[in-house]
């Protein structure tokens, strides 16, 4: 085997390990990390990942990436640790089968990326002997799974900003009720103005002792752990080709699915589903890319994104460039902007995509559940309402990446039930919460990292 490293979608940055693009999240030059080249495996040893447990598919995936970095026996430990929940794939009806991503500890497709991401900064840190401090922003699902995920890693702390008006009761214990290395801090403000923080924090150079470090959608080191579940989905399903419905936001999901393509999965299209912010569907219809701002509240709350964060990755992927304007300052001017067009034509054979609507998302959860007596939440009747739409005869899978649990006042509107809440969830109600409340203010958010 030979190391793979890491190249920069702006190709302004020299190529990286696999350690240095984990631990800087985006290249210098603002670029997103891509691996260099990909292991491919056989259909032979794809087809026999069905017998074998979760975590064992991950490990036999992941490790070409991190060859030379971290061994197979620390590696098979880090995702026997970080995969062990059930991920069950479940057939509907004839052709199409949901495959449930809401099993992990906070109920959301994001504990995949998260748990395992985790675990490698942890041991990239204490290799070194050093503290990493992980700061993120969140508007919802990602601070609990990312907080959730760190909780008691010993090299490592994190801070987790969010909107103190804008996060549900739930969504704000998953990271107010742990404690230990984790600090919550709710900003008097919007998500916006967390991220803003953020940024400010990571330009700032009195941090340069700190390692400061993030933990976003754009990190490869959570992306590359999404393909694993595609392999063993395909590998439970025991079609000889398969089409993925995966419901989309920042594409980081939908990137996972690409690469595990690349990998070797008979793949034959993917349909990408999307809310209301249907930028991606009007791009491959017209080739004209233009970001939905700002961006649409659909009760499918974590995929309300206007410019997937992930797109660049696809685009460079079909030999396109996209990128955002910067000035010598390295602000932002402009979003997303498309210098080279990517091939249109292998995308459109490749990729079909479909707008589901607001009023389309509430009655496919309540055609799903009379007719089948199935409890689906937004994100995964997006998906749902996606596949049927393509009219596709393939074998379809559908990816459910969430819990019901985590949306009752929608469930309960639609269809008048209480939806059961999983262990997990339910086990939060009665935690002490613990965090800071700040003004929309850097040198609060600065006093508390120092
Ligand atoms: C984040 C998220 C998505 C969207 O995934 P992307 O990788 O951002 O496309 C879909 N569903 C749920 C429940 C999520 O939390």
């Amino acid at each position: 085997m030979e190391k793979i490293l890491f190249r920069s979608t702006n190709r302004q940055s020299k190529t990286v390990s696999f350690e240095e693009a984990l631990l800087r999240g985006q290249a210098p030059d603002y670029g997103l990390y891509m691996p260099v080249k990909t292991p491919v495996f056989s259909q032979k040893k794809i087809k026999e990942f069905s017998k074998m447990p979760y975590y064992e598919v991950a490990f036999e995936v992941l490790k070409p990436f991190v060859y030379g970095e971290i061994s197979d026996t620390e590696m098979f430990e880090l995702c026997r640790q970080s995969y062990n929940f059930p991920v069950p794939v479940e057939k509907l009806d004839q052709n199409i089968y949901i495959l449930y991503l809401d099993r992990g500890p906070t109920a959301s497709f994001k504990d995949f990326a998260a748990r395992l991401m985790a675990r490698m900064m942890n041991h990239f840190a204490s290799k070194k002997n050093i503290n990493l401090i992980v700061l993120v922003a969140t508007s919802g699902d990602t601070g609990g799974a990312v907080a959730d995920a760190f909780f008691n890693m010993a090299n490592i702390k994190v801070i987790v900003l969010f909107p103190l008006e804008e996060v549900t009761d739930r969504q704000r214990k998953q990271m107010t009720t742990l404690g230990k290395n984790v600090k919550a801090i709710a900003v008097k403000g919007t998500f916006d103005d967390c991220q803003a923080l953020v940024k400010r924090a990571f330009n700032d150079t009195s941090f340069s002792e700190k390692n400061l470090t993030s933990a976003n959608s754009i990190n490869i080191g959570r992306l590359l752990p999404q393909s694993v579940y595609y392999f063993k989905a395909l590998a439970e399903i025991g079609a000889d080709s398969i089409v993925f419905s995966v419901p989309s936001g920042n594409f980081g999901n939908l990137m996972g699915g690409v690469f595990a393509r690349e990998m070797g999965v008979p793949i034959k299209k993917f349909v990408v589903a999307v809310n209301e912010n249907d930028e991606f569907p009007r791009f491959l219809e017209t080739g004209v890319y233009k970001p939905v701002v700002p961006s649409k509240k659909c009760p499918s709350n974590a995929m309300n994104v206007g410019h997937p964060s992930n797109l660049a990755r696809l685009i460079d992927l079909y030999g396109g460039w996209l990128t955002d304007e910067r000035d010598e300052n390295g602000n932002v001017i402009r979003k997303g902007v498309l210098k080279i067009k990517p091939d249109m034509q292998k995308l459109r054979n490749d990729f079909i995509s479909f707008s589901i609507s607001n009023e389309e998302t509430d009655r496919m959860i309540r055609y799903i559940y009379e007719k089948y007596k199935i409890l689906i939440e937004p994100h995964g009747a997006v998906s749902i309402a996606a596949a049927l739409k393509s009219n596709l005869t393939n074998c379809i899978c559908c990816l459910e990446t969430a819990h019901p649990a985590k949306f009752p006042e929608k469930i309960r509107e639609i269809l008048n039930l209480e939806p059961q809440i999983p262990e997990n969830i339910s086990k939060l109600d009665s935690k002490q919460e613990d965090f800071i409340i700040i003004d929309n203010n850097y040198f609060e958010l600065k006093e508390i990292i120092l």
